[in-house]
């Protein structure tokens, strides 16, 4: 495993300012490697780098742009076995998920390589011409969360390199690891200055969005971040891409099928350990067949294999930090104290690591806080519901709306219930699903903006309309 990490700063790796500071293995809490802590001083020399790379960057042709993402996903591709140890380390996930993290980032680098930058003629007439030209920002700013961090990663820096645009980056410090190795694959690949990576935490990101010459903030995490960003960005009024917290609902119609949908209804609320910012974290299931469901899903749970990533047959890791393992056991016991069920799971395991079985808890209803507050771990509450217009009003009452689901063998019927769901994206039969061609994004407080397609694409660009009198 690499373990010497530096910052990159107009194609430079540099030593951290102020030291470096442990990433912890969320598994074994031993420090998986050093990891470079910026200054502010810092973050002014990566925006001062990326603001003059772009003065070139800008002006590269589409086709060279898309080639260099080619070649990007190529080398992510070679790389893949070591950053996806990288990510099991510093993450947690077992190694057949970080894989498959991997396994996206190279997809979404090829697929955005190959979107087009439309121009649009409005009109073209005998004596006028206008056209619509999408022109890049300049420095965008991308902030990331610990949940997903390369996928996260990829989604931020990919579009806004396809579109002409410079880029500093700061992953979380729970797990930058995995986003240098990636910064440092970009270099190779792009004139200095266009991709810089910084880490370390206080003031570093707030720097960021109060920027002067940062153009654009694109940001994933939680919704109170969120906040305290759009606050910060006004300054040079930022244009903001928001994907944050999401506490999702799904919604079981009394005629599904219970043996067909419950194992996608336990792997899509527990991706991840249930650390998917899309996963399904409501569940409310019709009287009838409520104890049908929570059998089901109990039996899944239990056939987990919780342990330490890297260890073949795991498939269940730890929770990523202390923080969360204490949020997850801390709802738990308040929902056992109001009167929930726990199935199953329920307790922290002893030992080193943040390890915490998958949970299913029943009997909750909404006032409980593991319903009501984004709980971001792997506990699944089971609500019941009698009448379905009470469960689509329970499901909407929710001042987040990242997804939603409805599960059932009718799909007109589960049609009808999942357009009157508030949320960026309803799935039927299926939940936390994302695609390189479907924009995905929130609604209230889950954010706004969306990422992935070309409407994904076209947010790190600022339109020109061309008006021409021939
Ligand atoms: P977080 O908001 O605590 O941190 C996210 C990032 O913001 C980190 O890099 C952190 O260092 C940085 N940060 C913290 N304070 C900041 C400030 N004042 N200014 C600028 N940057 C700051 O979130 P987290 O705990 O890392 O991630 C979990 C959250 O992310 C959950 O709420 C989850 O739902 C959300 N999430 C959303 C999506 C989505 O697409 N909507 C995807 C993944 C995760």
């Amino acid at each position: 495993m690499q373990t010497e990490f530096s910052l990159i700063i107009n194609g430079n790796k540099v030593a951290g300012d102020r030291g470096t500071f442990d990433v912890i293995n969320p598994a074994t809490e031993e420090v998986v490697a050093a990891c470079p802590y910026a200054s502010v001083e810092q973050l002014n020399a990566a925006v001062d780098a990326a603001e003059e790379a772009f003065k070139t960057w800008q002006y590269s042709s589409n086709e060279e742009r898309k080639q260099a993402l080619h070649r990007i996903a190529d080398r992510i591709e070679a790389n893949a076995a070591a950053l996806a140890e990288v990510i099991v380390k510093e993450q947690g996930k077992p190694m057949f998920l970080a894989q498959a993290e991997v396994g996206g980032a190279v997809a979404w680098t090829r697929y955005t390589a190959d979107l087009e930058i439309p121009v649009e003629v409005l009109e073209d007439s005998e004596n006028k011409r206008i056209e619509l030209h999408r022109k890049p920002l300049g420095v965008v700013g991308s902030i990331t969360p610990w949940n997903w961090p390369l996928m996260i990663a990829v989604w931020h820096i990919m579009p806004a390199l396809r579109t002409g645009n410079t880029v500093v980056c700061k992953p979380s410090g729970l797990t930058p690891l995995n986003t240098i190795m990636l910064a440092e694959i970009i270099n190779e690949e792009v004139p200095a200055g266009v991709m810089n990576v910084l880490t370390g935490e206080a003031g570093i990101g707030s720097a960021i969005t109060g920027h002067e010459k940062i153009r654009k903030i694109v940001f994933t995490g939680s919704t109170p971040t969120g906040q305290a960003i759009m606050r910060n960005a006004a300054s040079n009024l930022k244009r903001l891409t928001l994907e944050l917290g999401g506490n999702d609902a799904g919604i079981i119609l009394p005629d599904a099928d219970v043996d067909a949908i419950a194992e996608g209804i336990f792997q899509t609320a527990f991706l991840n350990m249930g650390q998917t910012c899309a996963a399904l974290k409501r569940l409310y299931v019709h009287d009838s067949q409520y104890d049908q469901v929570c059998e089901k899903l109990v039996a899944i749970a239990n056939a987990q294999v919780v342990g330490n990533g890297m260890a073949e047959g795991t498939t269940f890791g730890p929770v990523q930090n202390k923080d969360q393992f204490e949020l997850v056991k801390e709802l738990v016991e308040d929902a056992k104290a109001s009167g929930a069920q726990v199935l199953c799971g329920g307790e922290p395991q002893s030992g080193k690591g943040f390890f915490y079985p998958p949970t299913i808890v029943a009997n909750a209803t909404d006032d409980m806080r593991i319903v009501a507050e984004e709980q971001f771990g792997p506990v699944l509450p089971v609500i019941r519901y009698s009448d379905l217009e009470q469960a689509v009003a329970l499901a909407n009452n929710c001042d987040v709306g990242l997804g939603g689901s409805v599960w059932s063998s009718d799909i007109e019927a589960a049609q009808k219930v999942a357009q009157r769901l508030e949320c960026g994206t309803a799935w039927i039969n299926g939940h936390a699903e994302v695609l390189p061609h479907a924009p995905f994004g929130g609604c209230k407080m889950s954010g706004f903006g969306v990422e992935f397609g070309q409407e994904g694409l076209l947010e790190y660009t600022v339109p020109q309309t061309l008006n021409i009198n021939k």
